[in-house]
């Protein structure tokens, strides 16, 4: 039996351009649990990496496509209607994060802004926070 059957269909199903959106949605949402669970794994402590965000982002704005312009599911619609707001919020605040980041003097490494001494050599950082110097 072949995957893809002579009239198009794929595992007997038939499929639109909807349904791959829907689709391509469904797995970016499903992967970040991975991509979370494999950071935290790697780490030894529960961490939420940036691309868990940017998955759930375009994972929910596909789903959200799907069923404002597919299904037309109230249900659905409101389920995935406002969760890119804190989605788009967290990679606000990653980015701010990073942005303020101190680079060490000694060895060029990044540390987090609120970071008194470098993680990597243990030099005093400068940072730009009067209440830390
Ligand atoms: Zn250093």
């Amino acid at each position: 039996m072949s995957l893809i059957s002579g009239d198009g269909n794929f595992l007997g199903v038939e499929w639109n351009t909807w349904q791959v959106i829907g689709w391509l949605g469904n797995i970016a949402f499903f992967s970040r649990f991975f991509v979370q669970w494999y950071a935290s794994e790697k780490q030894k402590r529960v961490v939420v990496p940036v691309a868990f965000w940017w998955l759930s982002l375009v994972g929910s704005m596909l789903l959200l496509l799907y069923a404002l312009f597919y299904r037309r599911d109230s249900v659905f619609i409101f389920a995935y209607g406002f969760t890119w707001i804190p989605y788009i919020r967290n990679l606000m605040i990653h980015s701010n994060a990073k942005n303020g980041e101190t680079k060490c003097a000694a060895c060029d490494v990044r540390s987090p802004i609120s970071a008194r001494f470098c993680a990597n050599c243990g030099a005093a950082l400068k940072t730009g926070n009067p209440d830390k110097s």
